[in-house]
């Protein structure tokens, strides 16, 4: 299924519930995370309703290879300048809360609320 109206990224995708947009494009959405653990923290998230990466597939390789690459111009655009990090949480054993593939990117300034 491209996308689950249950699930509340495909949701925020479709423009059916709101956030603070910094970037969208034909494949991938990113916005602010609402808890923001550092000071800038972007959710980095693909329109195709991916649930992660335990259940991607080679399909999803290029995909998965824009996202990355996609990373450090908006890190760059929204005030990471000195580097970021990336973390993605895979099924429970990785905290995962939504379960729509998705890559946080945190930097700005430290320190940091929470690593
Ligand atoms: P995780 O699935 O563990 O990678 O975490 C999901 C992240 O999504 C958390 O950091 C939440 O703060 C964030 N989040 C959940 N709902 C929203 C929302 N409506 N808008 C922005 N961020 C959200
Ligand atoms: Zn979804």
């Amino acid at each position: 299924m491209s996308h689950d109206p249950t699930c509340i990224f495909c949701r925020i995708v479709r423009g059916e519930l709101p956030s603070r947009r910094v970037h969208e494009d034909e494949d991938f959405v990113a916005f602010h995370d609402i808890h923001p653990a550092a000071p800038v923290h972007l959710l980095l998230v693909p329109r195709l309703h991916v649930e992660s990466l335990i259940t991607a597939g080679p399909e999803h390789s290029a995909l998965l290879g824009k996202m990355l690459l996609l990373a450090p111009r908006l890190a760059r655009e929204n005030g990471a300048d000195d580097g970021f990090r990336l973390v993605v949480n895979n099924g429970p054993g990785g905290g995962q809360e939504v379960y729509h593939l998705h890559l946080h990117l945190m930097g700005g300034p430290r320190p940091w609320k929470r690593t």
